[in-house]
């Protein structure tokens, strides 16, 4: 389990990567790691993009429902708008953003807050997500959890797609996606037939 560094004296800020498949539990720890973080009496801001609207304009939410209040915006570089005291910026559903973030969240490490981005890795086609490569590249400290296989149980890191659907951006919903492991996501259409 992550251990936040430190809430205290830091003298310049970093960056965290929480990513994974769907259905991994990426916003679960990323709203874990907030909570933690407001308890601690730290400046706390949360943005997630605004093309995710599942569920709610201004929540980010979890698959179970545990939901925090956010800010949709639009491009990454809205998130240097944040005054400059904030302790920590949150961004959810990171792979959807402008490939101006990894650029932004140096930025914003620089001034002194500690960033946490959560989002997909890879997207259905198992290709790198969007900025999230970058990202993954630049962060001091990097969680990747994992969901559980739908076909057999292993630890799954491959968003499977069931829908014939082309379009890589396409909003999660259970009955659009399966989490994989690696060996059952290559089986792919043949496991359908079963
Ligand atoms: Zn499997």
């Amino acid at each position: 389990m992550f251990l936040e560094p430190s809430f205290r004296n830091q003298r310049s800020g970093w960056i965290e990567v929480i990513c994974g498949s769907m259905f991994s539990g990426k916003t679960e720890e990323l709203i874990r790691r907030i909570r933690r973080a407001r308890i601690a009496n730290q400046e706390v801001v949360l943005f997630k993009p605004r093309i995710d609207i599942r569920y709610s304009d201004v929540q980010v939410v979890s698959h179970d429902a545990n939901s925090m209040s956010s800010t949709p915006v639009s491009h990454a570089r809205m998130l240097l708008d944040v005054p400059e005291n904030t302790n920590v910026i949150g961004v959810d559903e990171a792979q959807f953003f402008d490939e101006e973030l990894p650029a932004v969240c140096e930025q914003l490490a620089l001034r002194g807050s500690r960033v946490i981005v959560a989002g997909l890795d890879m997207d259905f086609r198992g290709r790198p997500f969007g900025p999230m490569p970058a990202l993954l590249a630049m962060a001091e400290y990097i969680t990747k959890v994992h969901a559980i296989c739908h076909h057999c149980g292993n630890l799954a890191t491959h968003s499977y797609r069931l829908s014939a659907d082309e379009q890589t951006v396409m909003l999660g919903e259970k009955q659009e996606y399966e989490a994989r492991c690696r060996v059952c996501y290559a089986m792919g259409n043949i496991m359908d037939l079963k």
